[in-house]
């Protein structure tokens, strides 16, 4: 920590991972002697530099930009990029590290980074996000390349910002390579790739309740955010007989008796997509409750789907969830339980699919666009789908594998960390000491 003062959610990351894999470590010394843990929780690299822009105003605006390149071990670094004026170094560290073991849980042959920037791209013109895309890639075009380091999209970073970014980069390289993923579909994109990571993770929570005997089906569903990743899960968990009752932005939720079914889902994402506006329309549409500055975590829920950002699930509301009965959360988000909460679901031996298994989903098909992108060739939907359920499927194994106690109760926690950290670990052995 006296390396690295302030990274609080880097330091919350890596002391997870740490408490998972040392009883490991102490039954595989070779991990320890070749000083693993200390090696893959220190970057290969950061990059951070300025982003000057200027806004419709003609005024000159200055962002920071960074790209952490954490561990290329298994493959090119491989992450997404985040908008958020939040966005700060810790936050970047804990997720690239994060990135680390859920790549190598995909089994796929892809390292780990992460990157972004202070930027909002909230209420600003086209234009406006154009031209800070344009300037942010002038910079991290010399650090990236298809078999280097190939970004994605993450908070804040869709389908439109994937465009502008993908572009200038072609205008400053002159070539046409599969440098991002989440490109579209006409351009070099996998059919699949928005709806991944929300996809893989019901699939992922579906594989849970299988040991269990048990199913979507019938079952009511909290979901929180209104992204990418939160429009998606309730796509398929209506597809798979679920009722998902709740959304939510960082301004507060809505909650839906009724269910959110495909209609209102295609008003949310016209909302959210196109209008970009906030998930309190939706509220004032339907005639249903909306709670501003709350999180969706007090309705009672058989299965919870955190889908917005890190540490939106604490100790009192992870209390509450289990207390209403709640059998299951699976992490679309990235980190969204407290190391408190985590505790919680742990103790009471509910289903619990962390992150970096149960959002794995995302990455696994931008692995499937590189693929595609190096053959020049586009697979079906279909294809990419059932690769993407087989994938979530060999994650699940994976955990159980791993993360099996002595009394059957799965520990997914341990499960991934463990699972994830192997195939790097050994890579990492055989490359020596670099
Ligand atoms: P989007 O930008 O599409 O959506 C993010 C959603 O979360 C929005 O509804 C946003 O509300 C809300 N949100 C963001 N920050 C906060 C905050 N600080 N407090 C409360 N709500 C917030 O992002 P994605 O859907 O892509 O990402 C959601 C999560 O999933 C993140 O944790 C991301 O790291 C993770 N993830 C995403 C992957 C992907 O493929 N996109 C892959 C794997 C994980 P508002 O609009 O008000 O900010």
């Amino acid at each position: 920590k006296s390396r690295t003062p302030g990274e609080i959610e880097f330091h919350q990351a890596v002391h997870e991972v740490v408490e998972s894999l040392l009883p490991f470590l102490e039954e595989n010394p070779r991990y320890k002697t070749a000083k693993i843990l200390e090696r893959i929780s220190e970057p290969e690299r950061i990059l951070i530099f300025r982003v000057p822009w200027v806004d419709d105003k003609g005024e000159i605006q200055v962002n920071r930009g960074y790209r952490i390149e954490m561990n290329s071990a298994i493959g090119p670094y491989k992450g997404g990029l985040r908008f958020h004026p939040t966005v700060n170094l810790g936050i970047l560290k804990f997720l690239a590290f994060e990135q680390v073991f859920k790549n190598s849980l995909t089994t796929l042959p892809m390292g780990g980074g992460k990157g972004g920037s202070d930027f909002d791209p909230k209420q600003k013109s086209d234009g406006e996000v154009m031209r800070f895309c344009q300037s942010f890639m002038t910079e991290l075009c010399r650090h990236i390349g298809p078999n280097t380091d190939v970004p994605a999209g993450d908070i804040g970073v869709g389908g439109r910002e994937i465009g502008y970014l993908f572009g200038q980069y072609k205008r400053l390289r002159n070539e046409f390579t599969g440098v991002l993923t989440g490109k579209g579909a006409e351009w070099g994109g996998s059919v699949i790739r928005p709806e991944a990571t929300g996809y893989g993770n019901v699939y992922f929570a579906e594989e849970m309740l299988k040991t269990k005997n048990d199913s979507l089906k019938g079952k009511i569903v909290t979901v929180s955010g209104s992204g990418n990743v939160a429009q998606f899960t309730v796509e398929k968990v209506n597809e798979l007989g679920g009722k998902v009752v709740t959304l939510s932005d960082s301004s507060g939720f809505i909650h839906d008796p009724d269910g959110i079914d495909g209609e209102k889902l295609t008003f949310v994402m016209r909302l959210k997509n196109i209008k970009r506006g906030r998930i309190e329309e939706y509220a004032k549409k339907y005639g249903v409750g909306y709670y501003p500055n709350k999180r969706p975590w007090t309705v009672k829920c058989d299965v919870a789907l955190p889908s917005a950002t890190q540490n939106e699930i604490n100790a009192e509301e992870a209390q509450i969830l289990i207390d209403n009965g709640c059998i299951c959360v699976s992490e679309g988000a990235n980190m969204p339980s407290t190391p408190e909460a985590v505790d919680i679901y742990l103790e009471n031996e509910i289903l619990y699919g962390p992150g970096k298994a149960a959002n794995a989903g995302g990455v696994a098909v931008s692995g499937l666009e590189m693929s595609q992108n190096a053959m020049r060739l586009s697979w079906t939907r279909e294809e990419v789908d059932n690769h993407l359920k087989r994938i979530m499927k060999d994650i699940h194994t994976a955990c159980v594998k791993y993360g099996k106690s002595s009394n059957g109760f799965v520990n997914y926690v341990n499960g991934a960390n463990i699972g994830g950290f192997v195939k790097v670990a050994n890579a990492m052995i055989a490359q020596g000491v670099v």
